[in-house]
């Protein structure tokens, strides 16, 4: 047995063959074309090129009901990246000037652009590089006459690739995939994403040798310790079979809690809701049962476009939301670009320390129009169901001030022009410590507080959430973070208003019998989680645990 450790992107076992995943020899060789040669070339790089389009459109049509939206966009950036003008006109050059054949102008062209991502500052340029590449190898398959890998196995495999692009990923039959494991990769990676919208076990990082001799060859990886084992013997693989059957049957037993209500043993209610980033991701909000939206990050309709959505656009899509949800609250957050969020036609100003600059809630007190067009989206969609408006980033309570200010001159413009609109909640997102220490002052102001953990705990650990090197330091069970979530409740509450959780850290299972025993009204996070979540809550009695809990963490 040969055991190697990787990095986990998703937990649970997967058992079979390992299939090493082979890239195409692309060896590109350079030949030398005449001169009369030379439209003949230019023009098999645009009908490889147009090709390509049409592969990646249908891709994402593809995608889109099996890893959503947000995820399937990858396949529309690339049909943008093979459309640049920059890369088109490098490509037709290189044919043009150096007289050599096509394959090798779009292998050159390639490495150039892919090399001018890699060497630039910003994390998510430096990420391009992978696109580039994988753009390029789609063209010169099609000129080369060959397809990718296809998993032709009768049985589902475990895929081991050196790294795999996200257009490998999704193109590959699900059916056929147990679990993915890369010798590269990083955990924000879209290929990594993917696997956790599939919930297969994955590994990346992995230092597994991609060797033919392993093809074929019996596996078990263990997404929970991150680790997999190659002909495992005897003892690990019943030991990893009967992990796999706890694993199964808990999931099945969770499909019992559907329809269930969250309520504690000594009957208290918890609102139980999903995050969302797009329309298409209610499939599974249903398919998990839960009880209302606690955070559609609006942002990404802004980041999915190349230019600012309408009002119509976002009217559309927000009343879809409030109409599929009937009548359960949907709590869409103003938009939060900025830091990590960047859409170009904002021109944002380059950033020393974007985390703490041009984003969210200043963005929009700073350029009113944008927000405005927003918010009468937002009143319009209301009157048709249960929406709820969360402004992200608060910092003080002249914010507030500025909100309603902007928020009465949209209803009056909105009545005015004869336009219907409902009454929808105002609450804010508590991510940053300022918000925490005014929440009693802030409390007074809005309807309802929902506390963004993932922020909360960058701006009080000054530890960037970005930097995968600092995760060792990372860490949202501080005290310190800990502690002001009460805080934040208690002031909510003796403000009479409800105060939930929508940051990671509401689903993480550890620390869901303390926020019950603090009082939280509200637990928002990713679909998958909702269930197990659920048991929790529905096993617990805060009245006789939750001195002890409060005891042993606060
Ligand atoms: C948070 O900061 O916890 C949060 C929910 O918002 P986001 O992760 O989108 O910044
Ligand atoms: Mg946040």
């Amino acid at each position: 047995m040969e055991t190697y450790k990787g990095k986990s992107v998703f937990g649970g076992i997967a058992i079979g063959k390992l299939h090493i995943y082979n890239k195409k020899n692309l060896q590109v060789k350079r030949k030398h074309i005449e001169t009369e040669e030379i439209e003949r070339e230019v023009e098999r790089f645009h009908k490889a090129r147009e090709d390509a389009i049409a592969q990646l459109v249908e891709l994402y049509e593809k995608s889109i009901s099996s890893v959503g939206t947000s995820n399937a966009a990858i396949f529309e950036i690339h049909q943008m990246m093979l459309q640049d003008d920059d890369y088109i006109e490098s490509t037709e050059n290189m044919i043009q000037t150096q007289q050599v054949n096509a394959e090798y102008a779009v292998a050159m062209t390639s490495d150039n652009f892919a090399s001018m991502f890699a060497a630039m500052e910003d994390d998510y340029m430096k990420g391009r590089a992978a696109d580039v590449r994988d753009i390029s190898e789609r063209v010169l398959l099609i000129l080369t006459g060959q397809e990718s890998d296809c998993i032709d196995t009768e049985e589902p495999v475990i895929v081991v690739a050196d790294d795999l692009a996200p257009s490998e990923t999704v193109q590959m039959d699900k059916s056929k995939v147990l679990s993915f494991v890369t010798v590269h990769g990083s955990t924000n990676s879209h290929t990594a994403i993917l696997a956790r919208t599939m919930g297969i076990p994955a590994l990346i990082g992995t230092p597994i040798p991609l060797e033919d001799s392993i093809n074929g060859k019996l596996a078990i990886v263990d997404g929970d310790t991150g680790q997999i084992y190659v002909e495992p013997d005897e003892e690990t693989f019943a030991m990893m079979q009967e992990k796999y059957k706890v694993i199964q049957t808990k999931k099945e037993l969770l499909q019992t809690l559907k329809g269930k209500e969250t309520v504690t043993l000594d009957g208290r209610r918890i609102m139980l809701y999903a995050n969302i980033g797009n329309y298409k991701d209610l499939s599974l909000v249903l398919e998990n049962d839960a009880e209302g939206i606690g955070l559609f990050r609006s942002e990404f309709l802004y980041l999915e476009g190349d230019t600012y959505p309408t009002e119509e656009e976002q009217l559309k899509i927000y009343r879809a939301v409030a109409e599929t949800m009937a009548g359960k609250r949907v709590i869409i957050r103003t938009l939060d670009i900025g830091a990590d969020k960047q859409a170009d036609y904002f021109e944002l100003p380059k950033e020393e320390n974007p985390a703490m600059g041009c984003r969210a809630i200043r963005i929009c007190l700073t350029r009113p129009e944008v927000f405005k067009t927003q918010l009468r989206a937002l009143f319009r969609a209301s009157a048709f169901g249960k929406i709820a408006i969360m402004y992200p980033m608060i910092t003080s309570l002249s914010e507030i001030t500025k909100i309603k200010n902007i928020v009465e001159e949209v209803k009056q413009e909105l009545t005015e022009a004869g336009v219907p609109f409902g009454n929808p909640e105002q609450g804010i997102m508590i991510e940053t410590p300022a918000a925490v220490i005014i929440s009693d002052q802030l409390a007074k102001e809005v309807d309802f507080f929902s506390i963004g953990t993932n922020d909360l705990t960058q701006y009080t650990l000054a530890i960037d959430r970005q930097n995968a090197q600092l995760d060792e330091f990372y860490d949202p069970h501080h005290q310190a973070i800990l502690r002001m979530i009460a805080t934040t409740v208690e002031n909510a509450h003796k403000a009479n208003i409800w105060c939930g959780i929508c940051g990671e850290l509401g689903a993480d299972p550890e620390l869901s019998k303390l926020f019950l025993s603090i009082g939280i009204d509200e637990l928002s996070m990713s679909p998958g989680n909702l269930l197990f979540i659920r048991k929790i809550i529905r096993e617990t009695n805060i009245l006789e645990e939750g001195e002890a809990i409060r005891k042993q963490f606060l």
